[in-house]
């Protein structure tokens, strides 16, 4: 395939329930779309029917490659090496569970025509469990705060990017990220457009609790020290108080000779004893947390390891 206009980029793992569902809906948008497309399905390690599926699939349009990676990685991991195989100008991502319908592709195509370089999206009408909706709220905002973005739905993984930015992503080494925030950091021109979303029709969420709070953690510690900045900030203030009570102290029982206070001022340190050790048990976790990346970045692993690419060779 010559001169790719846009590139359709699934992750997908263990999703044979979703499947057929996906290949219907989206097969005629990507003709309806009038653009040369390919579509690129990254299986992420899946233990169920999919990989084959995919496989069949591939089989029937040329249009498509399929990507299989050799374990589980992750979505964020997927969509990477998803993007190093891309050869459009326009990238689209999309989730394989059909919560964001594929219909909503032409328009995200629209907008990048009139020159935005990542095309965002959030959720209208989002169905899913309340928690998710309520943590999403507060880990938007608690986001946009500290790593100075202004994203409306993290969430939301259907968005298009430009191939400039893409390309800035294939370069980016980093072992863990975040798609939409690491894009949105090298956007010129970005815009955000609602989205329709609809509940998980086949299968289940790939993301259970535990899931979630690491997701989230990589989120929120990849674009900014603020995290960390802010236990340090905590512990100097906690020192710099229990300094001045150790002073007060002194003037009282040195200087003034009072010490019927001296009782309660024993109390107090113990309560800021247990504050402490609180603070220090926060900074040894989110410390932990920095030098874990650290320790994984030197370790120069490889992010994720592709088995085999499955494409029609081209006949020219
Ligand atoms: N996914 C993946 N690897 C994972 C988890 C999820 O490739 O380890 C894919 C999954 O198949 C789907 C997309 O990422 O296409 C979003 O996952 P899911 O719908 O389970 O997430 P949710 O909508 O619940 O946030
Ligand atoms: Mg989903």
């Amino acid at each position: 395939m010559k001169n790719v206009e846009v590139s359709i980029v699934i992750p997908v793992y263990n999703e044979e329930q979703s499947l057929p569902a996906l290949f219907g809906e989206l097969w005629p948008v990507v003709e309806g779309l009038g653009r040369v497309t390919e579509v690129i399905l990254v299986n992420d390690g899946s233990r169920d029917a999919t990989l084959g599926m995919l496989y069949d699939f591939q089989q029937q349009h040329k249009e498509v490659r399929v990507i299989d990676l050799g374990a589980n990685f992750g979505q964020h991991m997927a969509l990477l090496a998803g993007f190093e195989y891309t050869r459009g100008s326009k990238i689209i991502t999309l989730d394989a569970d059909l919560q964001n319908p594929p219909a909503e592709i032409p328009r995200l195509l629209a907008e990048m025509d009139k020159g935005h370089d990542v095309v965002g999206t959030y959720r209208v009408g989002r169905q899913d469990p309340w928690f998710r909706k309520f943590a999403s709220k507060w880990v938007n905002r608690i986001t946009n705060k500290i790593a100075k973005l202004s994203i409306r739905d993290y969430g939301c993984m259907l968005r298009g990017y430009d191939r400039r930015i893409i390309d800035i992503i294939n370069v980016s080494k980093e072992s863990s990220t975040f798609i939409p925030a690491l894009a949105q950091k090298f956007a010129v021109n970005p815009i955000e457009i609602p989205v329709a979303h609809r509940e998980r029709e086949f299968g289940v969420s790939k993301y259970g609790i535990f899931q979630l709070i690491r997701l989230n953690f990589d989120l929120m510690t990849n674009f900014s020290l603020v995290p960390l900045q802010a236990v340090t900030m905590a512990g100097m203030f906690f020192a710099l108080l229990s300094g001045l009570l150790l002073a007060f102290m002194f003037v009282r029982r040195v200087v003034l000779g009072i010490g019927t206070w001296q009782r309660f001022i024993e109390h107090s340190f113990e309560a800021f004893g247990f504050m402490l050790t609180a603070i220090t048990l926060i900074s040894v976790g989110v410390l932990g947390e920095y030098v874990g990346r650290i320790y994984k970045e030197v370790s120069k692993r490889p992010r994720y390891s592709v088995r085999r690419v499955y494409e029609t060779e081209d006949d020219e």
